[in-house]
């Protein structure tokens, strides 16, 4: 049995007393900086919040609207500064993924909290200084890169700040200096897998203990895919650049969804339509608060993000709430003839099945009056013996696995490995190809 460890343990096993005591002098000194931004001190005043003092309880959040990413791009460029710019030592923007990005400013004091956090999530993987971390998330405005970057030196680890992309170099890195620790995207990870034959690699070449994998939603099929090709073991970690980037939630040796630092955070989950509460267990989307920052405090954030919350000491010992993997996007839901689908179902299909490779898309087209969705897979070269006929089954097993979870009809493309554009970054997965019929 490997014993956890921690990075700070008094407050990551607090009680649940004492985690809802540091979260409601939290949520009364995001409040005060919220008043000192343009944008909260029109919205708090109509809601007759003119004080911190105001927040008497932690229920009293439930009072205050949500924020939305609309929200934050109407703000854009300073109107959620609660500090004089000359605090300020950083910014980041999101990637941009579904439109004009959005900006978050950082006092010193907010990346050291930051920081702290990611030494958190990285400790409770059992990693720490004895391991060499090859970071090959994208370093810049994008915070996957510098994010777990100040952790990983933080914890005394060998930071290899690679970055994202140029493969080849990646696995050069990965040999001359053992890398045992790597973050990726998961669809980077399965990527380099596919590389290894093409550079006379097996995995047992490399010295690979654990990936930290995020950034984009994937499934526990992908995980295991992943874990079984690779022989690693890897942990899901989830952020977003308006909560920081990573450093948010992350899952510990158990594996058993990741935990949210509830010091640094208030995380709430909304039925999305409605915006009602929903309650434990349930899934929806997850509403975030910032408790720790200075320079971009947000209340109530929509992070558009499906899933579910769970309470309960994990078997770690850490007493924080988790949430479930995340299911997607809300937006991401596609409505295929009157069906909802969401590309996590289609992923979840296809990693199970062994001979399927390690890259698909999703395509939606509209034939007539009817919507037509094509999944183009990559699948094993060793499958493409000449034997028509059994390319032609494995095609029909796809289709009937894929109709089986999402009840919709699918036409399946295989394809060579490498046939399929690469990202080395975000994925980009489905391509909506029927123009303003959807909604
Ligand atoms: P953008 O929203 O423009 O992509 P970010 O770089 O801030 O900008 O990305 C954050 C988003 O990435 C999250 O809101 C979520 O949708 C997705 N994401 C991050 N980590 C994970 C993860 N582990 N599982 C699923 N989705 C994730
Ligand atoms: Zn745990």
């Amino acid at each position: 049995m490997v014993e956890p460890e921690f990075w700070n343990r008094e407050i990551e096993t607090a009680p649940a007393e004492k985690i809802r005591e540091v979260q409601l002098e939290g949520l009364r000194r995001t409040v005060a900086a919220a008043l000192r931004t343009r944008f909260y001190h029109r919205r708090l005043k109509e809601i007759g919040f003119t004080s911190p003092e105001d927040i008497r309880s932690l229920d009293d959040l439930k009072r205050i609207p949500f924020t939305t990413k609309s929200d934050l791009r109407e703000a854009y460029p300073d109107g959620l500064l609660a500090v004089e710019r000359d605090d300020v030592v950083r910014l980041h923007t999101s990637s941009g993924t579904t439109g004009t990005p959005t900006v978050i400013y950082h006092t010193r004091s907010d990346l050291e909290h930051w920081t702290e956090l990611t030494a958190r999530c990285i400790t409770a993987t059992g990693a720490g200084r004895r391991d060499v971390f090859q970071n090959m998330m994208t370093y810049g405005l994008f915070t996957g890169g510098l994010g777990l970057h100040y952790g990983a030196e933080l914890v005394g680890m060998l930071v290899i700040p690679v970055g994202g992309g140029n493969t080849r170099r990646q696995l050069k890195l990965m040999r001359d200096f053992r890398t045992t620790v790597v973050h990726a995207t998961p669809s980077y990870m399965l990527h380099i897998y596919s590389r290894l034959e093409a550079e006379n690699l097996t995995p047992q070449d490399l010295s690979l203990r654990k990936a930290f994998l995020g950034a984009e939603a994937y499934s526990e099929s992908t995980r295991r895919k992943i874990e079984g090709l690779m022989g690693i073991d890897c942990y899901n970690s989830y952020g977003l650049s308006e909560m920081n980037g990573p450093g948010v939630a992350f899952e510990c040796i158990f594996k058993d969804d990741m935990h949210v630092w509830e010091d640094a955070y208030i995380v709430e989950v909304i039925d999305p339509a409605s915006g009602d509460l929903l309650g434990e267990d349930e899934e929806g989307e997850l509403v975030m608060t910032t408790l720790q920052r200075e320079a971009t405090p947000l209340l109530r954030y929509r992070t558009g993000d499906l899933t579910r919350i769970r309470s309960g000491v994990c078997a770690c010992g850490r007493s924080h709430r988790r949430i479930a993997r995340i299911k997607g996007r809300s937006d991401d839901m596609l409505i295929i003839n009157g069906v909802n689908v969401y590309p996590s179902q289609v992923e979840s299909v296809l990693m199970r099945i062994p001979e399927v490779g390690t890259n698909y898309q999703i395509v939606v087209t509209k034939e007539g009056a009817l919507d037509r969705l094509t999944v183009k897979t990559e699948i094993y070269s060793k499958m493409f013996t000449g034997d028509a006929a059994a390319l032609e089954a494995l095609r029909g097993r796809i289709r009937e696995l894929l109709k089986a979870e999402i009840l919709v009809g699918a036409v399946v493309e295989l394809h060579e490995p490498g046939g399929l554009p690469v990202y080395e970054g975000k994925a980009r997965r489905v391509f909506d190809e029927r123009v303003g019929e959807q909604g």
